[in-house]
């Protein structure tokens, strides 16, 4: 297989043809510097908090920011990291020790923020304890998560939050919500999230929105980053497992299938983010803890509450 631009040996296929290593690396970079634009996502005078978990997409994510502030000579000392250790033994501490790596090469500044210091329990603990709850690891593990960013991004005075979700990612969720009829939370997807400006939350943005799973796999080897590939031991559980098995088996018999999803999806998102303001539906300050609630305490303060009371 030769590259279609110069005919040296190609190292991937994509849809409009192969690449080898040089122009690949070219096309890749070039695609997350032209969303960054598309989406006016970054702006020289924002405190960028990248959210990172020490796998390929947020290296790459890292990387490209710092790179893309370094080329705009805007001031790269605004960029830092922040990591959720929610408590997965042994697959979180092997993560966090490839992150610290990363961040000490690029010299980044990472904040790591423990489950087991903010809620007492990591989430390997919580499972046992509320095995009768019925509460599946990645919805905990998921709130969590989303709880302590924001939270910990607003203390940190970040402007924006960045995440490494790339196109299979988003693929995936897009059908998931589609499947569960949560005509609302699929107004909360998309390459820059939120439905509205809100105090309690710092907006989203998901620079490999246009990126396949294995394009930032290719370009993180390509990288040399510090990254095992390793599987979360809770990933095969969820609903999303199912999702993310079926969606690879489609693209196999059909190529395209992951990038048609999002760019239907593209179209109807005005749509459904207009419905979603009709709906203005604010969230409230839960009166337990003060972050964002729908209605009385927050997620994370329930769950908390049923973890005390299996004490
Ligand atoms: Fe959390 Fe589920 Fe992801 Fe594991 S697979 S890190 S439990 S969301
Ligand atoms: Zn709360």
């Amino acid at each position: 297989m030769r590259c279609l631009k110069c005919q040296n040996k190609a190292i991937i296929e994509l849809q409009h043809g192969p690449l080898c290593e040089n122009h690949f690396v070219f096309y890749f970079e070039d695609k997350v510097y032209k969303t960054f634009k598309k989406y006016q996502m970054l702006a020289p005078q924002d405190k960028i908090c990248v959210a990172v978990s020490g796998g390929k997409d947020s290296q790459t994510v890292l990387h490209l920011i710092k790179k893309y502030f370094l080329k705009n000579r805007w001031p790269a000392e605004n960029i830092f990291a922040l990591a959720i250790d929610e408590g997965i033994s042994p697959y979180r501490p092997s993560t966090l020790a490839d992150l610290k790596k990363f961040c000490k090469k690029e010299k980044i500044k990472l904040t790591i923020v423990s489950a087991q210091k903010e809620f007492g329990s990591t989430l390997d603990k919580a499972l046992k304890k509320l095995k009768n709850a019925q509460l599946r690891p990645c919805h905990i593990c998921g709130v969590w998560r989303r709880y302590l960013l924001n939270k910990y991004a607003r203390k940190l005075k970040a402007t924006k939050i960045i995440t490494g979700h790339n196109l299979d990612d988003e693929a995936q969720a897009t059908l998931m919500n589609l499947f569960k009829a949560n005509v609302n939370l699929a107004a909360h997807l998309g390459p820059v999230s939120g439905v509205q400006e809100d105090t309690h939350f710092v907006q989203r943005i998901k620079p490999l929105y246009f990126c396949a799973e294995k394009e930032t796999k290719l370009y993180s080897l390509l990288q040399k980053f510090p990254v095992h590939f390793q599987e979360c031991p809770y990933a095969e559980e969820g609903y999303r497992a199912h999702i993310r098995n079926f969606l690879n088996d489609f693209e196999q018999k059909y190529a395209g299938t992951k990038q048609g999803i999002i760019k239907s999806y593209l179209h109807l998102l005005p749509l459904l983010k207009a419905k979603a303001k009709e709906k203005n539906s604010r969230p409230q300050a839960c009166p337990r803890c003060g972050e964002a609630a729908n209605a009385g305490h927050c997620k994370v303060c329930q769950i908390n509450e049923l973890l005390k009371n299996e004490n």
